[in-house]
């Protein structure tokens, strides 16, 4: 069974409900509150469990009741947490405010995803066990860093998501075999809004890149010469599109850890992105392997 490593965050999102989103100084009444489990890193995780993979998560929960609940929700979905380190505090949150237009304003706390700044004991060697890493920027730049050059040592391909969108150091770009950006980080990486001459861009710093365009599928370049493959997203109704990034991040890498060809490995991508899109919530939403096979056939 093909074996995906994951490092990063892991963070239980509160989510308040409101009509309108309250200026500084002032008070709202809320309709509703909801905790979700989530955090690019454990999210990335769920989807690669549930497209197949044996997944395994390196970052960190805090010793509070949310760090509990965050490590069942990913042992529920199949994912070993062998290298998800119980830390002294606080499990990171993330405060959100979404208004009834949809638009969200977010404060994140990274608490335990702020101490994964190294590889622990162990994990090392289970990097260099998996086919694939996975790797975004919620957790300290040193350990992503440090992540990425053990699974290059060890032949093991890295996927890197840059997210949240921030300048990359050349030692991380150095240690990435496939950059996979949305528009908005293509964007801030490059200055280019036109995601072809983005992806181009990238492929002076990656040998690989993916831009996902929501709605408009993704864009695949890499240094072989070819021209850049476009591949459509299914036209479906959206409900919620929290996390689709994320699931195709999951789902990509397990499609190309089972050698499957760049192009069905984005088709299948896409059709386990457009499920997740078609349900409320980020990791609750993830399809199944069965699912997203017989939404791509
Ligand atoms: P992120 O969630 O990181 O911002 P995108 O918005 O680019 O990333 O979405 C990632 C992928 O999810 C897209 O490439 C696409 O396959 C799928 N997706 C997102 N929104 C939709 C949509 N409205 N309809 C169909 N697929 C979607």
């Amino acid at each position: 069974m093909t074996h995906i490593a994951v490092l990063g965050s892991t963070n239980m999102d509160l989510v308040a409900y409101v009509e309108k989103a309250p200026q500084r100084g002032e008070t709202v009444t809320g309709r509703a509150f909801r905790t979700i489990p989530g955090g690019k890193g454990a999210n990335q995780a769920i989807a690669a469990a549930r497209a197949g993979a044996t997944v395994s998560m390196i970052g960190a929960v805090g010793n509070d009741p949310y760090g509990a609940q965050l490590r069942s929700t990913l042992e529920h979905s199949g994912v070993d947490t062998d290298h998800l380190r119980t830390v002294e505090g606080p499990s990171g949150t993330a405060h959100i405010v979404v208004d009834d237009e949809g638009g969200n304003a977010i404060v994140v706390i990274p608490a335990a995803n702020g101490t994964v700044d190294h590889l622990a004991p162990g994990d090392e060697s289970l990097i260099a066990s998996a086919d694939a890493l996975l790797l975004q920027l919620e957790t300290p730049l040193k350990a992503v860093v440090a992540g990425a050059e053990a699974a290059r040592a060890h032949g093991v391909r890295t996927i890197l998501t840059p997210a949240p969108a921030q300048p990359l150091p050349p030692e991380l770009l150095a240690v990435t075999d496939l950059l996979l950006p949305n528009e908005y980080e293509a964007t801030t990486l490059t200055g280019l809004s036109d995601p072809i001459a983005a992806a181009r861009a990238l492929l002076d710093q990656v040998p690989a890149v993916v831009v996902t365009l929501g709605a408009a599928g993704s864009l695949y370049a890499a240094r072989d010469g070819a021209d850049p493959l476009a591949v459509p997203a299914p036209s479906i109704t959206a409900v919620d599109s929290t996390g689709a990034g994320d699931t195709f991040a999951g789902t990509l890498a397990v499609a190309l850890s089972e050698e499957r060809p760049i192009r069905e490995a984005l088709h299948w991508a896409a059709a386990a992105a457009a499920l997740s899109v078609q349900r409320p919530g980020a990791s609750a939403s993830m399809p199944y392997r069965s699912e997203i096979d017989k939404q791509h056939n």
